[in-house]
């Protein structure tokens, strides 16, 4: 590992634009589960996948309970970054690394320092409630603190809609401009950084197509096999944690 991380350290020393691709795996040593893995929330209980979908949420006052005490009760709250989100931000201090598109909802990239007009959220945050039938957005807290006084489903203050974290739930659109700002960026990478992603979920998982196309090189950092091994550059199964420090350190 130590040569390939050398060698990788060298091209982002010499590239002018790193674009990084962050996934689940980045998050599991801070506690958050991965939603789909084989120990994931939704492998272990089919049901709460319901509360992820757009239209169950919507339709379903009993869903809609459940999904907001499931935020109440959730790790989110007490997740810190881990090594490997400290050193994301090593890298970008040191002009290594200049924009992050993350498929994690945690808010962690933010938690660490990460420069938040770099950041694209593909798939939001949980930071935020939104509603869904006019503009407004606040922070999640000021929503909880409506539930914990005993509202199990709080509605829009402004205009009376259904709120919900400002996720993207399934049957849901991402956000274009999101979108379209990280196809741009993919567009323009020297290197792209693939890390902790199945990369198996699009349209994240054409950001590497995209880079590839464009000439980058692609580096993938993840402890499971994915489709994008054959022709990455670099591919690394160790672990997130060990592998960020050392390639900032070599930087
Ligand atoms: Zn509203």
């Amino acid at each position: 590992m130590i040569a390939e991380l050398e060698t990788v350290a060298s091209w982002l020393r010499a590239a002018s634009r790193v674009v990084v691709l962050t996934g689940a795996g980045i998050s599991t040593e801070s506690g958050i589960p991965d939603f789909r893995g084989p120990k994931g929330v939704w492998t272990k209980n089919p049901a709460a996948e319901k509360t992820a979908t757009l239209e169950y949420y919507l339709g379903d006052p009993e869903v809609r309970r459940r999904a907001w005490q499931n935020r109440l009760d959730s790790e989110y709250w007490t997740a810190e970054p881990n090594a490997a989100h400290h050193a994301l931000v090593d890298l970008e201090r040191r002009g290594a690394m200049h924009f992050l598109v993350t498929q994690n909802i945690d808010g962690l990239h933010h938690a660490a320092g990460q420069s938040p007009g770099i950041i694209i959220e593909i798939h939001g945050n949980v930071r935020e409630a939104k509603c869904m039938s006019c503009d407004w957005r606040g922070p999640m807290a000021e929503t909880l603190d409506r539930l914990r006084a005993g509202d199990p489903d709080p509605a829009c203050l402004v205009c009376g809609g259904i709120l919900k974290s400002a996720t993207i739930s399934f049957g849901e659109n991402l956000v274009a401009a999101d979108l379209e700002r990280a196809q741009r960026e993919a567009a323009r990478a020297d290197v792209f950084l693939a890390l902790g992603t199945s990369l198996g979920v699009y349209p994240a998982a054409a950001l590497p197509e995209i880079a590839l196309r464009a000439g980058a090189r692609l580096v993938i950092v993840n402890e499971q096999e994915t489709p994008f091994d054959s022709v990455a550059d670099v591919v690394l199964r160790d672990r997130l944690e060990t592998v960020l420090p050392a390639l900032a350190a070599a930087v």
